[in-house]
C-alpha cells in the first residue's frame, strides 16, 4: 500500500518539514543500522559517482543510522565480492545480497528510500500471498532489474526485487542496474526498455508487475501474467472500490471519502496512468507548464490525504452479484459499488516485428526509455499531441529523432505543431511503417509512401510509438458490462453502467481524453455513487418490478 511509504509532494513547506521529521523518526526507530559500501574507479569519477555520494549524503543528513565507506575497484573487497562496475553500491552485505549499479537518481530515489527502510527493518514486507510463493524457491536466483531515472514504472519492479532479496537472502541476490549509467550491460541483455527483470539471465518481467506476479515469475523462471490468490486471502468490506489510480480514479477517491464512504483505490501499475509518462503538460488549469510526473505526485499526495491506495495490486476478477466482489492478487473486497476507471493502453501498430522487438528498441514510453538513445538515431511514429510532445522530448534528451506520420498534416494542436517546427525535428510525411526489423534489437524499419507506394528502408536504433490509446475494458467485459460499438464502456449521464452498482469514469468511457475531463468525470461519478448508495436505484427498480408483478 502506498500510504505507509510515499511521502509525495505538496509544495507546502510546513508539510515538507513534517514529512522530514516523520522520516527522521522512522529511521531512528529502525531495528538495524544500514551499512553501505560504495565502489568507484580511481581517476574515473563521473556524474554517476558524484550523484551516488550526494544521494547518500542527503540521507546521512537525515539519519545517523546509515554508514557508508568508499573503496576503489582495485580494493581486495571489490575483488573478493566480484565487483567490476563503477559506481556500485553494496547494501548491508552482512545480511543481504543487494547491489545498486549506477546512481539512485530521479525516480529511483523512491526505490532507494524504500530499500533503505526495508533493509533497516530487516523485513521484506511482502504480502502473505507473495511470501508463500517465495517460500517455495529452493535454488539460487540471481536477479537483475534494469531501470532508468526517468521511468515512473521502475520503482515498483525494483522494489519487488528488493523485497524478494530480503525475504530469502541466502538464495536470492539482486542487482538494480541503471541503463543510463550502464548502457553496455543493458546492451548485453538487449534491455532497451525499462523496467525489465531477469533471473538467472532469463527474462521474467517486462514492465512493472504486481508483487505477487513478480514472485511467481521468479519461482517459475518465466514471465507470468496473472496470479490467482489462495482461497483464504484476506477479505475487506468497503462501500466503493475504485479500479484504476489515474486522474479519474484518484479524483473519485478524494470525493468519495469526503462524502463519508469507505473507499479503496486499486492500481496495478503506476499511479497517474498515462499522465505519469507525459513529459510536459501545458493545458491543466492552474499550471502554465508542469511535468506529467510532478502533476501526478501532487494528485497522489492530495488523494493520500483521504483515501487508501492499494498500488501494485492487480484486479483479477469481478463478481457482479450483490454484494459485489472484487478479487485482487492479494485480497477480496466485498463492496456496495465499483467504479471502473481503468483508462486506456497504448495502441499497437500490429505490424511484423513490433511484438518480437518490444523492449528491444520498440517502445511506447519515451520518458522511460529515451535516455538509452542519447546520440542515437530513433523514429517516433504518430501525428497527435503525444507523438509531437514526445518527439520534442527525445530531441531534448539528445536523440537524433525523426517523426513519421501517415498523412501530410498533424493531428496535434497548432501550438504544439509550431513548437515542433521550431525544434527542427525532421518529419517524414505520408509515410507508414510496414515492418520493424532486427534480429535481437531494432536495426531498421521498412517504410511505404502512402501517395506513391514507394518502399524504402531507414536505419534506426529505436522505434517509439505514440498512435493513440485503446480503452482497457477487459475487466468490464469479463464482468458483463455493456460496451459501446466503439469499444468503450457504455454508461448513462450519471456514469452508471449496464450492471447495477458498477460505474465508470475517465478515458475508458471515450470522449475527450484530457486530464481535466478525466478528473471531472471522476468527480461526477463519485457524486453519483454517493447519491445512489443513500438511495439505491437498483433496490427501487426491484421494488417497482415486484409491485408491478403483484398488481399484475
Ligand atoms: P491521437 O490524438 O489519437 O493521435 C494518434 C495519432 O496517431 C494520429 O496522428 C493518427 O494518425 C496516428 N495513428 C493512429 N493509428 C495509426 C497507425 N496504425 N499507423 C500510423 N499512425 C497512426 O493520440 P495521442 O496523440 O496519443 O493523444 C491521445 C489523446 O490524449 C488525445 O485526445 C490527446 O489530445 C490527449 N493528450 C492530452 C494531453 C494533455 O491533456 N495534456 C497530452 C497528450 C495527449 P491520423 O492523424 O492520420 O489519424
Amino acid at each position: 500500500m502506498v500510504k505507509s511509504m510515499d511521502s509525495g509532494t505538496t509544495g507546502d513547506t510546513s508539510r515538507n518539514d513534517e514529512n522530514f521529521r516523520q522520516l527522521q523518526k522512522t529511521f531512528r526507530d529502525l531495528p538495524n543500522e544500514i551499512e553501505l559500501f560504495l565502489f568507484t574507479e580511481k581517476g574515473k569519477d563521473d556524474v554517476f559517482c558524484d550523484a551516488t555520494r550526494q544521494v547518500v549524503r542527503a540521507f546521512r543528513e537525515l539519519t545517523d543510522r546509515i554508514n557508508m565507506r568508499e573503496f576503489d575497484l582495485s580494493h581486495a573487497k571489490a575483488v573478493q565480492w566480484g565487483i567490476t562496475e563503477s559506481p556500485t553500491l553494496v547494501i548491508a552485505p552482512d545480511r543481504f545480497q543487494i547491489r545498486w549499479v549506477g546512481a539512485p537518481m530521479g525516480e529511483e530515489g523512491r526505490t532507494f528510500l524504500e530499500t533503505l527502510l526495508l533493509v533497516g527493518m530487516g523485513d521484506s514486507r511482502l504480502s502473505e500471498q507473495s511470501r508463500r510463493v517465495v517460500e517455495k524457491i529452493d535454488t539460487p536466483r540471481r536477479v537483475k532489474v534494469f531501470v532508468s531515472p526517468t521511468c515512473p514504472y521502475c520503482p515498483q519492479e525494483a522494489v519487488n526485487g528488493v523485497k524478494a532479496a530480503i525475504e530469502k537472502p541466502d538464495l536470492i541476490s539482486l542487482e538494480i542496474i541503471d541503463i543510463q549509467c550502464k548502457p553496455k550491460i543493458a546492451e548485453q541483455y538487449a534491455a532497451h526498455s525499462v523496467p525489465q527483470a531477469y533471473a538467472n539471465d532469463i527474462l521474467i518481467g517486462q514492465g512493472a508487475q504486481p508483487e505477487e506476479v513478480f514472485c511467481d515469475s521468479l519461482l517459475k523462471l518465466e514471465a507470468q501474467t496473472i496470479f490467482i490468490p489462495d482461497s483464504d486471502a484476506e477479505e475487506v468490506e468497503t462501500d466503493v472500490v475504485v479500479v484504476g489510480g489515474g486522474p479519474a480514479g484518484l479524483t473519485a477517491g478524494i470525493y468519495l471519502v469526503r462524502s463519508g464512504l469507505k473507499t479503496a483505490v486499486i492500481e496495478r501499475d503506476t499511479l497517474g496512468g498515462q499522465v505519469a509518462t507525459t513529459p510536459v503538460v501545458e493545458n491543466y488549469p492552474g499550471f502554465t507548464q508542469v511535468g506529467g510526473k510532478a502533476l501526478v505526485d501532487m494528485l497522489v499526495a492530495h488523494a493520500l490525504e483521504y483515501v487508501q491506495i492499494f498500488q501494485g495490486e492487480g484486479v483479477v476478477d469481478i463478481d457482479s452479484g450483490m454484494p459485489l466482489t472484487v478479487q485482487t492478487t492479494r485480497r477480496k473486497f466485498k463492496t456496495k459499488t465499483i467504479l471502473l476507471a481503468t483508462g486506456a493502453s497504448h495502441r499497437h501498430l500490429n505490424i511484423p516485428g513490433e511484438n518480437r522487438l518490444s523492449g528491444k528498441g520498440v517502445s511506447y514510453c519515451s520518458t522511460c526509455d529515451g535516455p538509452l538513445f542519447k546520440g542515437r538515431q530513433v523514429v517516433m511514429i504518430g501525428g497527435g499531441n503525444s507523438a509531437v510532445t514526445e518527439a520534442m522530448y527525445l530531441k531534448h534528451m539528445g536523440a537524433d529523432v525523426t517523426l513519421i506520420h501517415r498523412r501530410d498534416t498533424l493531428r496535434a494542436q497548432e501550438f504544439l505543431t509550431k513548437r515542433l517546427e521550431q525544434s527542427q525535428v525532421p518529419i517524414l510525411w505520408n509515410t507508414q511503417v510496414k515492418e520493424i526489423r532486427g534480429k535481437d534489437r531494432v536495426t531498421d524499419v521498412l517504410l511505404i509512401n502512402t501517395l506513391t507506394q514507394e518502399v524504402s528502408t531507414m536505419e534506426t536504433d529505436a522505434v517509439f510509438i505514440a498512435i493513440g490509446y485503446t480503452p482497457t475494458t477487459d475487466l468490464a467485459e469479463k464482468s458483463g458490462v455493456d460496451l459501446t460499438p466503439e469499444g468503450y464502456i457504455a454508461r448513462d449521464e450519471r456514469h452508471r453502467t449496464s450492471i447495477p452498482g458498477i460505474y465508470s469514469a475517465g478515458d475508458v468511457e471515450g470522449g475527450y481524453k484530457q486530464i481535466v475531463t478525466a478528473t471531472g468525470q471522476g468527480a461526477e461519478a463519485a457524486m453519483s455513487i454517493f447519491e445512489d448508495i443513500i438511495n439505491p436505484y437498483w433496490l427501487r427498480e426491484k421494488e417497482e418490478k415486484s409491485a408491478v408483478s403483484v398488481s399484475g
